[in-house]
C-alpha cells in the first residue's frame, strides 16, 4: 500500500485563515466519498485542488473543505490531511475523512482515480486501526453528491479496479520469513492484511507503519492461535498463505 499524497505545500495551498480544529485518529469512523458537483470537470493538475480552494474560501470557510482530493489520474492532494477537522458533511466533519474524487456530473471516474481513493481508504482504516464505514456524502446529507457513478461504488464496497487494495487478491510469498525487528513493505503489506482480517485493534495505535514490534508481534501470535497453526510470531509460507487467502 503506498499513497503518494501531494502537499499542501507543493500544491500551492493558502494559508488557512482561521483556526481549524484538529481531530484524533480516534474519533474517525467514517470515510465519505464526494464528487466537484453536476458538472464536468476538465482541469487537471494542481489546479484541481486550487479550484476547489478558492470556492471553498468563497463560502468563508478556512480553506479546502475536504481532507483529500483524488484526480482523474490517480493524484492524491491533501487537503484538510488526517489531522484537522473537515468541512464537507454536517455532523460527520469530525468523524468522516471526506475525499473527493475530481469528477462531476455523470462523469466516469478513472481506474486511476477509483484506485486511488481505494488505496486512501485503506490507509485510513490502517491509520486509525479499524475498518472505516464507506460512504458517499448523500449518506449523511440530502444531496445528490457523489453522483450515480460514484454513489454505486461506493455500494459496492469501493472496488479497486485490476485488483489489489480489496483484499481478495492473493498476494505472492516473498520467499523469506518475517518476524519481530522486520521493517519495510513486507511488514506494511502483513500488517494490512492483519487489519482486513479483523485485527487492527491490536496494531492500534501504529495500524500499518512497516515496523514489525511487539503490536505487531501480538497482532500475528493471535492470528495464528486462531488458525491454529503454531503461534511463533513468525510471518512464513504457512501464515502468510493464511493471511492472504
Ligand atoms: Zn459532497
Amino acid at each position: 500500500m503506498s499513497v503518494n499524497i501531494i502537499s499542501r505545500s507543493a500544491w500551492g495551498a493558502r494559508p488557512w485563515t482561521g483556526d481549524v480544529a484538529t481531530v484524533p485518529l480516534s474519533e474517525r469512523t467514517e470515510f465519505f466519498i464526494h464528487y466537484d458537483g453536476a458538472t464536468p470537470i476538465t482541469r487537471t493538475g494542481v489546479a484541481i485542488p486550487q479550484a476547489i480552494e478558492r470556492e471553498h474560501l468563497n463560502n468563508s470557510w478556512s480553506g479546502i473543505g475536504y481532507h483529500f482530493v483524488v484526480s482523474q489520474a490517480g493524484e492524491v492532494y491533501e487537503g484538510r490531511g488526517w489531522a484537522l477537522q473537515g468541512a464537507h458533511c454536517p455532523d460527520h466533519n469530525r468523524s468522516g475523512i471526506g475525499v473527493q474524487i475530481a469528477v462531476g456530473g455523470d462523469q466516469a471516474p478513472t481506474d486511476a482515480a477509483l484506485r486511488a481513493a481505494r488505496e486512501l481508504y485503506d490507509l485510513a482504516c490502517a491509520k486509525t486501526g479499524r475498518t472505516l464505514a464507506k460512504r458517499g456524502h448523500r449518506d449523511g446529507f440530502a444531496t445528490n453528491c457523489p453522483g450515480g457513478r460514484l454513489y454505486a461504488w461506493v455500494q459496492a464496497g469501493m472496488p479497486a479496479p485490476g485488483g489489489g487494495g480489496g483484499g481478495s487478491t492473493s498476494t505472492p510469498y516473498p520467499g523469506y520469513m518475517t518476524a519481530r525487528g522486520a521493517k519495510g513493505s513486507t511488514t506494511r503489506a502483513i500488517q494490512s492484511a492483519l487489519i482486513r482480517r479483523g485485527y487492527g485493534s491490536l496494531l492500534a495505535p501504529y495500524g500499518a507503519d512497516g515496523d514489525f514490534g511487539s503490536a505487531t508481534d501480538r497482532a500475528v501470535r493471535r492470528f495464528q492461535s486462531d488458525q491454529g497453526i503454531s503461534s511463533d510470531g513468525v510471518v512464513g509460507p504457512t501464515t502468510w498463505a493464511r493471511l492472504f487467502a
